[in-house]
C-alpha cells in the first residue's frame, strides 16, 4: 500500500533486517506496538518528545484548541505566542512557521539565494537537512549508503538532476582548511552554507571549535550561513547548540521540539535577511497549514514547559552521560570495539574500534561494522529496547527516562553485547 511500508524509509528497518514495530500507543519513555510489546523508546520520534510521549501539559494544550477549531488559513494568536516565545529564547529577530524541517530549509535557502542574489549553497558531507532536491547531495541519514568525490556534488537520490546538483557544493565536516579553501575559490559565488552543529545524521558528530571558527568566516565572504537546528533545537538547550555553543549564524531552521510532536517546522534569524520573505519581500513562501493552532499549542506547551524546568538539559545529560559510560563498559568487558560520541542528550555508539571521540566526519563513520550493530540492535529489540534502527542516526532521550530504564537498558546492552561474535 505505501512503498516499503512506511511513510518514511528509516522505519522499515531494512539497514538492521526484521520487521519493523507497528506502534500502537506511547507513554512516557515507552512505546507499544500493535502486538502489546513495550519497549523503552529511544527514538522519541527522532526528536520531538523530549518531554517524554503523551505528557499531561502538552495533551491538554492540543486538546483546549482542538475545542476552537483545527485549522484557520488565518492570523491566530497562538502563532504570534510562539513566535514571541522562539525569539526570546533564541534570539531570533523575525521567524516564520512553516509545517515540517525540510519546508524550513528549503525555504531558507531560497531566503539566501533571494538576499545575495548567488546561485550556489555549500553542505556538508553526511549532513542531512530534509529532501528538497538541492540538499539531497552528500546527505546523510537514510542516505548515508551513498559516497562520492568531495565538491562533486553527486545526488543522493535519483529524480535530482545534475544540473540541480551542481548547485551545491560539498565540504567535510570539520575541514576547516577544505572550508576555507572552498570559500577561498567560490566564495563570491556561494549564497549560504548550511551545516548541522552537531551532526546526528551521519551519527552523532561534535564540531570542532575550529571548524565553527571557520564556519562563521563563511559570512566575511558575503554568504548566510544557516544552523540547522531541526534536531539540535531545544533539545541541546533552550537555544539549542547556538546556545551551547555560542554560535551566531544568520539564519537559523527548527523542527520536531518546536512542534511538540505535531507537524511543525520555521526558520528565523536576522530581519534585514527574513524580510526578503513574501509578503514583506520578494522571496516567495506559503503553507496552507503554517502556523496551525494545533500544532501551535503543542509546541508553546512543549516549550514553556521546557523552560519553566532549567534543570531539566543538566538532567538530560547526566542520564545520557550515564549511558554512554554503561554502554562502553558493557561493551568493553564482552571485547566488543565500540566508539561512543555523545552531546547532551543525542548519542550514537559506533561499532568500531576507534579511540573515544575520534569518529568526526562521514569517513569516520562510515567505517562502522553495521552488521554488529544490527545483531547488537536486534537482541535490543527483542529484550524491549527501541533504538535507532540505524548506525549512522543519534538516539534521543527525554524528560521521562529514569534510572529504572537505564538500568534495563544497560541490562540488555550486556546480553546483546555477549550475543555479538567474539562477545
Ligand atoms: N534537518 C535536520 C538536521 C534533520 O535532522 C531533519 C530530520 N531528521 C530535517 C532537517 C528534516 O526535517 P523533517 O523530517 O521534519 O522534514
Amino acid at each position: 500500500m505505501t512503498p516499503g511500508g512506511v511513510n518514511s524509509p528509516v522505519r522499515a528497518f531494512r539497514s538492521v533486517g526484521g520487521t519493523p514495530r507497528f506502534i500502537a500507543s506511547a507513554r512516557g519513555a515507552y512505546l507499544t506496538d500493535a502486538d502489546g510489546q513495550t519497549y523503552i523508546d529511544y527514538i522519541g520520534s527522532w526528536g520531538p518528545m523530549i518531554l517524554g510521549h503523551d505528557h499531561p501539559a502538552v495533551r491538554e494544550a492540543i486538546a483546549g484548541a482542538l475545542g476552537s477549531g483545527t485549522s484557520f488559513g488565518a492570523p491566530n494568536a497562538r502563532e504570534v505566542e510562539l513566535a514571541e516565545l522562539v525569539t526570546r529564547l533564541t534570539g531570533a529577530e523575525r521567524v516564520r512557521f512553516v509545517s515540517s524541517g525540510t519546508e524550513a530549509t528549503m525555504s531558507a535557502l531560497r531566503l539566501a539565494r533571494g538576499f545575495t542574489g548567488r546561485k550556489y549553497i555549500l553542505k556538508f558531507r553526511g549532513n542531512y537537512h530534509g529532501h528538497a532536491d538541492g540538499l539531497l547531495v552528500e546527505a546523510g541519514s537514510g542516505l548515508m549508503t551513498n559516497a562520492g568525490e568531495l565538491g562533486a556534488a553527486a545526488p543522493s537520490s535519483a529524480g535530482v538532476p545534475e544540473e540541480y546538483a551542481a548547485l551545491t557544493l560539498v565540504s567535510e565536516y570539520n575541514d576547516p582548511a577544505a572550508l576555507d579553501a572552498l570559500m577561498a575559490e567560490r566564495g563570491h559565488e556561494i549564497a549560504a552554507v548550511i551545516f548541522e552543529p552537531v551532526v546526528g545524521n551521519a551519527g552523532v558528530l561534535i564540531p570542532t571549535p575550529e571548524f565553527l571558527t571557520a564556519l562563521h568566516r563563511v559570512k566575511a565572504a558575503g554568504a548566510v550561513l544557516i544552523a540547522d537546528e531541526v534536531m539540535t533545537g531545544f533539545r541541546l538547550s533552550l537555544n539549542g547548540a547556538t546556545g551551547l555553543l555560542g554560535l551566531s549564524p544568520d539564519l537559523t531552521c527548527w523542527g520536531k521540539i518546536i512542534g511538540g510532536g505535531l507537524p511543525v517546522g520555521a526558520y528565523g534569524g536576522r530581519a534585514e535577511i527574513m524580510d526578503y520573505v513574501s509578503p514583506q519581500g520578494p522571496v516567495y513562501q506559503a503553507g496552507t497549514l503554517s502556523g496551525n493552532p494545533l500544532a501551535m499549542a503543542a509546541g508553546l506547551a512543549t516549550l514553556g514547559a521546557l523552560e519553566a524546568d532549567p534543570d531539566l538539559y543538566l538532567r538530560l545529560d547526566a542520564y545520557t552521560a550515564a549511558l554512554g559510560e554503561g554502554l562502553v563498559n558493557e561493551a568493553q568487558a564482552a571485547g566488543v570495539p565500540l566508539s561512543v560520541n555523545r552531546v547532551g542528550s543525542m548519542l550514537t555508539a559506533f561499532f568500531q574500534d576507534a579511540p573515544h571521540g575520534s569518529v568526526c566526519n562521514y569517513a569516520d563513520a562510515a567505517r562502522s561494522d553495521t552488521r554488529a550493530f544490527a545483531a547488537w540492535f536486534q537482541t535490543m529489540l527483542a529484550r524491549g529496547v527501541y533504538w535507532a534502527p540505524s548506525q549512522f542516526e543519534s538516539i534521543f532521550t527525554g524528560a521521562a527516562h529514569t534510572d529504572t530504564e537505564l538500568n534495563a537498558t544497560l541490562d540488555a546492552a550486556r546480553a546483546a553485547f555477549g550475543a555479538l561474535p567474539g562477545g
